[in-house]
C-alpha cells in the first residue's frame, strides 16, 4: 500500500508545512508582546529537507500544500523555494497563508507558480484597531497586498481570527467586503495557542455565535457546498459576488472528515493540530533515512491519527495548549 490512510479510513492528501517560527508581527492571540523563544537557525528544517518530505509525502498521494509560519515570507529564499516545489508534478495545489506585509513585489512571480490561493490574514479593518491586535504598524502595506491580490490571478482569502472585544464588532463589516468583491472571508475561532500570552477573553464566540451574529442582519444567507474535507463551512449572501466562511478550529467539528498532517518548522510531524507533535523528522533525516524509511514512516504515523482534536488533546504528554500558532503552522 502506498498510500496514507488511518485508522479510521481517512485519506491524507493534505500538508501543511510550517517553513519557519520567525515573524515580523506580534499578533495578540498569537504571541505574547515579546514574542517567542524562535529556535536556533539549524533547528529549522532546511529547503532541501522540506523539499525532499514534500516529494516523499507526494509520492504517497499528498496532493496538496500550504505554506504557512511564523511568516513564511520572512524566511530568506521563500520564494525561489516555491518556485522549485512548484515543479513536482504530483502536486496539484500549493496555497500560502501570510500577514501580506512582506509580499507586495512577490505577486507577479507567485502568479506564475503553482500558487493557487493566497490567505491574507487581516483581523481589522481599522488602522488603530489592526496595529493594537498586530503590535506593529503595517496596516497600509497589508491593505496595499490585499488590493494586488484581488486583481491577480490568485483566489483570495481572508483570514479573521474573531477576537471577543477587540473585532467583533466588525464582523458584518468584513461580510460587506464580499458585496462587490469577489474574496471569501473566513472567520476563524480564537485558539488558546498564544505561546502563553494569557489572553483574558470574556465572551466565547464559537461558530455558532458567528453565525448567529451575521444571521442577525441578513435575511438570505445561502449554505454553499464544499469539499467535505474543507475547513469552512460556507456561505453566501444573495446577490453578493464573494462568500463568507466559519471555521470551527476550537469547536473540532470537522474533524472526521479530516485529511491533513502537518509539519512543523523544526521537523515534527503532527497528526493533528492538537496533539504535541509525534515524531521528529529532522532527526530522523539527518541520521541518514532513506526514501523508503521515510514512506514507511509516514505511512505507520498517520495510520495513528487520533479520531479528533479532543483525543488529540488528551494524549498529550503537556496538557496545556499553549504554544504559539507559529511555531506549529497555523
Ligand atoms: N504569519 C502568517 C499569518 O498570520 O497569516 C501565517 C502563520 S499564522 C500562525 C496562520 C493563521 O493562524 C493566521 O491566519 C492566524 O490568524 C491564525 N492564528 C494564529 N494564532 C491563532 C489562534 N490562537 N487562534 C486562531 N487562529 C490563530
Ligand atoms: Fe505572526 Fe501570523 Fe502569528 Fe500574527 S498570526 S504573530 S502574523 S505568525
Amino acid at each position: 500500500m502506498n498510500q496514507l490512510i488511518d485508522q479510521y479510513g481517512r485519506k491524507i492528501s493534505y500538508l501543511r508545512l510550517a517553513v519557519t517560527d520567525r515573524c515580523n508581527l506580534r499578533c495578540q492571540y498569537c504571541m505574547p508582546a515579546k514574542g517567542i523563544d524562535i529556535v536556533d537557525r539549524k533547528e529549522l528544517l532546511t529547503y532541501k529537507e522540506m523539499y525532499r518530505i514534500t516529494r516523499v509525502l507526494s509520492e504517497l498521494g499528498v496532493d496538496k500544500v500550504r505554506l504557512t509560519g511564523g511568516e513564511p515570507f520572512v524566511r530568506k529564499d521563500f520564494v525561489n523555494f516555491l518556485e522549485s516545489l512548484s515543479f513536482n508534478d504530483k502536486l496539484k495545489e500549493i496555497n500560502i497563508t501570510t500577514n501580506g506585509a512582506l509580499i507586495s513585489n512577490y505577486i507577479d512571480r507567485l502568479e506564475k507558480t503553482k500558487i493557487k490561493s493566497v490567505n491574507l490574514s487581516i483581523d481589522s479593518l481599522n488602522r488603530e484597531k489592526f496595529f493594537q491586535i498586530t503590535r506593529r504598524d503595517v496596516f497600509d502595506k497589508v491593505k496595499q497586498t490585499y488590493k494586488d491580490l484581488l486583481m491577480s490571478d490568485m483566489r483570495l482569502k481572508l483570514n479573521v481570527v474573531v477576537q471577543s472585544g477587540f473585532n467583533t464588532n466588525e464582523i458584518i463589516d468584513f461580510v460587506e467586503l464580499t458585496k462587490n468583491e469577489d474574496v471569501s472571508v473566513r472567520f476563524i475561532e480564537e485558539m488558546p495557542f498564544n505561546g502563553k500570552g494569557i489572553r483574558k477573553v470574556d465572551e466565547l464566540w464559537d461558530f455558532t455565535k458567528i453565525l448567529d451574529h451575521i444571521r442577525s442582519d441578513y435575511k438570505s444567507i445561502q449554505p454553499l457546498e464544499s469539499d467535505p474535507s474543507s475547513t469552512s463551512r460556507n456561505f453566501k449572501i444573495e446577490s453578493y459576488k464573494g462568500s463568507f466562511g466559519i471555521i470551527p478550529a476550537y469547536t473540532r467539528s470537522i474533524c472526521s472528515d479530516c485529511n491533513r498532517i502537518r509539519i512543523t518548522a523544526t521537523g515534527m510531524f503532527k497528526n493533528c493540530l492538537f496533539d504535541d507533535g509525534v515524531f521528529n523528522l529532522k532527526d530522523f533525516l539527518r541520521a541518514g533515512a532513506s526514501d523508503e524509511d521515510l514512506k514507511n514512516l509516514f505511512i505507520s504515523t498517520v495510520q495513528k491519527k487520533p479520531e479528533n482534536g479532543f483525543v488529540a488533546e488528551a494524549n498529550r504528554k503537556s496538557k496545556n495548549v499553549s504554544e504559539s500558532m507559529s511555531t506549529i503552522g497555523g
